[in-house]
C-alpha cells in the first residue's frame, strides 16, 4: 500500500516537473510580445471585439504585383492568431473594380486603352481575349486569387461592383450625399493644412461644387475623363434630389446629361467616402495600408474622421507598411514591372516569402532579390533548425522570435520532428543534372545524400519534386537575368550567387579537336581507374585528380579543362569533385569512351 502511494506520489511529482519544464522551454518562447504582430493584436484586443473583420483592398488595373502580398500576409497572420483563439474572424480583400481606368499598363494595346479609358475596370472587357466573358478586373483579380491557396491566404473576395448593388451600400451613398457639406469640410481641412493662403483660397473655390459621388454614364459607361492637360474630370453628381432619390449628372466624356436613381446602382462614391463606407458596412477593425496613405493627416486619417463623422463608426486600426521591392526597384502596377505572386511561386515556395514578411517590421522596406534565393533557403533552414532545437540561436531574443514566427511561416500542421533538410545548393546542382540523371537518378542521388547525412533515406518525394521544378525555373530566370544584365559588376555579382552549368547531353564530334593528345591520355587513364567503380565520391575524385597530376606530370588546369570540355562543352565550370560525384559513373565512362573513340578516328 505504501509503495502504491509512493508510486502515485512520484508519478505526480514527475508530471508537475514535466509541466514546469514544458512551460519554461516550449510554451513560454512562443509568447513573444515584442513582435510587431503582437502589438497589432494588443490594439485590436483593446477594443474588446466580438468578431474580427480584417480588410485589404486593391484596384485591378493590371497584373497585380507581388507587393500586395505584404498586406495580405499581415492580415492573414492576424486572422490566424484570432482563429487560434476560436474567435470569429473574417478577412476580406476588396477588389475595387468600380475604380475607373486612369491609365493602362504598357502591355495593354494603345487602341484598346484609348477606347476604354475612364471606364470602371468591371465594365472593361478582357484585354487578352475580348470574346471572353470575364471583365478586365476579373482577369487580373482572379490571377491574384489563384495564388491564395499556395500562399496560405484565407481571404474572402469582395468585388466592389457587387457591393454597390447592395442596399447597405446604397444607404451609405445617400448618407454621404446628404452630408455632402460636412464631407467637403473634413476633406478640405486635411488637404489645405499645409497650403499657402492664396492656394487654399483657390482650392476652396474649385471645391464649391464638389460632391462625394459620381455616376457611371448611361451612354458611354465612363465615370471620368482624362483631359489633355492630364487632369481628371469625374462624372460628378451635380445635384442630389432627395425626394426622388435621383442624381443629376453630365458626362464629360460623351457630353450626355441625365438623371439616375441611387437604386439603379450607377452611383459610385468618391474614394474618400468609399473607404469609410466599406469600413462601416463590414465593421472593419483593422486594415493595413501602404505608407503613402498612412502619413499623419493623410488619406487614412481623413478616412477615419469621415468614418466617424459621416457614418458614426470609429473605423479600423491603421497599420502602415513599407514597400516590398524587387531588388532596388519599386513594384508599381502602372509602371509595367510585372512581377506577380504567381511568378514568385514559379521560382520559390511561399514559405520563403512568408519568412521575409514576418521577419521584417512593416515599417521597414523589404527588397526581394531573386539572386539571393540560396541565401533565403539557407536562412529558412537555419530558422527551422533553431525552432526544432537542433541549433542554438544567436540570442535568447532570436530564439523566442523564431519560436513565434516559425508557425506563421509554416501554417500547415507543424511536424513534431525535423527529420531532414535538403540543401538548396544540392537541389540547384541536381536540377541542372536532371537531363542526364533523369528523375529517377535525381531521386537516387537525393536518397544517397539523406542516407549519408541522416542514416535514413525516406523523404517526401512529392514535396521534393515540386521544389526541384521551382528551382529549375529559378535557374532559368537567373540565366536570363545574367544574360540581360548590362552592368558588368552586377553581372559578376549575380554569377557569384549561383552555380550555373549545363551538361552536354550529346557530345558534338567537332569538339574533340579541342583536346590535346595529353588530355586524351588523361581521360584514358581516368577511365582505367574508374572502370569498375559503382560510386564516385568527392574525395575519391579529388584523389584520382592528384594521382593523374603526379603520375602523368601534367598541369592541373589541363586536367580540369579536359573534363569541363567533355562534360559541359566549356573551358570552365563548377568544382569538379562535387559535380562529378553527382553523376553516374557509368554515364561518365560512356562519355569518355565516346570521346576517345572520336579521337582515334581523327
Ligand atoms: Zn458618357
Amino acid at each position: 500500500m505504501l509503495l502504491f502511494f509512493l508510486e502515485k506520489f512520484i508519478i505526480r511529482e514527475i508530471f508537475l516537473l514535466m509541466k514546469e519544464m514544458n512551460q519554461s522551454t516550449s510554451n513560454n518562447p512562443t509568447h513573444f510580445p515584442d513582435h510587431w504582430l503582437e502589438k497589432i493584436i494588443r490594439d485590436i484586443d483593446a477594443r474588446n471585439p466580438n468578431e474580427i473583420n480584417l480588410a485589404t483592398g486593391k484596384t485591378p488595373s493590371g497584373h497585380i504585383h507581388l507587393g500586395i502580398m505584404r498586406e495580405l500576409l499581415i492580415c492573414e497572420a492576424i486572422r490566424r492568431k484570432y482563429a487560434e483563439r476560436c474567435l470569429r474572424v473574417i478577412f476580406r480583400l476588396f477588389i475595387d473594380d468600380l475604380d475607373a481606368a486612369k491609365r493602362f499598363p504598357s502591355y495593354i494595346p494603345s487602341d484598346y486603352a484609348k477606347k476604354h479609358l475612364g471606364k470602371p475596370f468591371a465594365l472593361i472587357p478582357n484585354p487578352l481575349d475580348p470574346s471572353d466573358s470575364q471583365s478586365y478586373a476579373e482577369i487580373f483579380g482572379n490571377e491574384l486569387a489563384q495564388t491564395f491557396q499556395e500562399m496560405g491566404i484565407s481571404a474572402e473576395i469582395v468585388w466592389t461592383h457587387n457591393l454597390y448593388k447592395t442596399e447597405e451600400m446604397k444607404e451609405k451613398i445617400r448618407i454621404g450625399l446628404k452630408k455632402n457639406e460636412l464631407v467637403k469640410e473634413i476633406v478640405a481641412k486635411y488637404l489645405t493644412r499645409s497650403m499657402a493662403p492664396e492656394k487654399k483660397e483657390e482650392y476652396l473655390q474649385q471645391q464649391k461644387t464638389w460632391m462625394g459621388a459620381m455616376v457611371i454614364c448611361e451612354k458611354c459607361q465612363a465615370t471620368q475623363k482624362k483631359q489633355k492637360d492630364g487632369t481628371i474630370s469625374p462624372n460628378r453628381v451635380l445635384k442630389y434630389l432627395e425626394d426622388t432619390d435621383e442624381c443629376v449628372y453630365r458626362c464629360p466624356s460623351c457630353g450626355y446629361e441625365g438623371k439616375v436613381t441611387i437604386q439603379s446602382g450607377l452611383v459610385k462614391l468618391n474614394w474618400r467616402l468609399d473607404w469609410p463606407a466599406k469600413w462601416t458596412i463590414f465593421n472593419t477593425i483593422c486594415e493595413p495600408a501602404g505608407k503613402d496613405h498612412c502619413t499623419p493627416g493623410g488619406s487614412y486619417d481623413t478616412g477615419l474622421e469621415l468614418c466617424k463623422e459621416i457614418y458614426g463608426y470609429e473605423g479600423p486600426i491603421k497599420v502602415a507598411y513599407e514597400w516590398l521591392r524587387l531588388g532596388d526597384r519599386d513594384m508599381k502596377t502602372s509602371k509595367g514591372i510585372v512581377f506577380t505572386p504567381a511568378k514568385f511561386l514559379e521560382m520559390a515556395e511561399a514559405k520563403i516569402l512568408r519568412m521575409l514578411i514576418y521577419q521584417a517590421n512593416p515599417t521597414k522596406h523589404i527588397s526581394i532579390r531573386i539572386e539571393e534565393m540560396e541565401q533565403y533557403y539557407n536562412e529558412f533552414q537555419r530558422i527551422e533548425r533553431i525552432y526544432y532545437d537542433l541549433e542554438p540561436a544567436i540570442s535568447d531574443n532570436e530564439y523566442r522570435e523564431i519560436k513565434y514566427i516559425y508557425p506563421l511561416i509554416i501554417p500547415d500542421k507543424i511536424k513534431a520532428k525535423l527529420k531532414y533538410q535538403i540543401p538548396f545548393r544540392l537541389i540547384t546542382i541536381l536540377a541542372q543534372l536532371k537531363p542526364i540523371l533523369k528523375e529517377s537518378g535525381v531521386l537516387t542521388k537525393t536518397k544517397h545524400y539523406l542516407l549519408k547525412e541522416y542514416g535514413n533515406q525516406e523523404f517526401d518525394v512529392e514535396e521534393f519534386k515540386m521544389q526541384l521544378a521551382k528551382t529549375s525555373n529559378w535557374i532559368q530566370e537567373m540565366r536570363n537575368l545574367i544574360e540581360n544584365e548590362k552592368n558588368l559588376q552586377n553581372k559578376k555579382e549575380m554569377e557569384r550567387k549561383i552555380i550555373l552549368f549545363s551538361i552536354l547531353e550529346e557530345f558534338p564530334d567537332e569538339l574533340v579537336s579541342k583536346l590535346s593528345a595529353e588530355q586524351i591520355k588523361i581521360l584514358r587513364e581516368f577511365y582505367n581507374i574508374i572502370e569498375t567503380a559503382e560510386e564516385l565520391t568527392e574525395d575519391r575524385i579529388k584523389e584520382i585528380m592528384v594521382h593523374l597530376r603526379d603520375t602523368l606530370q601534367v598541369k592541373p588546369m589541363k586536367i580540369f579543362q579536359a573534363f569541363y570540355l567533355i562534360l559541359l562543352g566549356s573551358k570552365k565550370g563548377p568544382r569538379l569533385g562535387p559535380l562529378m560525384s553527382m553523376m553516374a559513373p557509368v554515364w561518365i565512362r560512356k562519355r569518355i569512351q565516346h570521346v576517345i573513340h572520336l579521337s582515334e578516328k581523327k
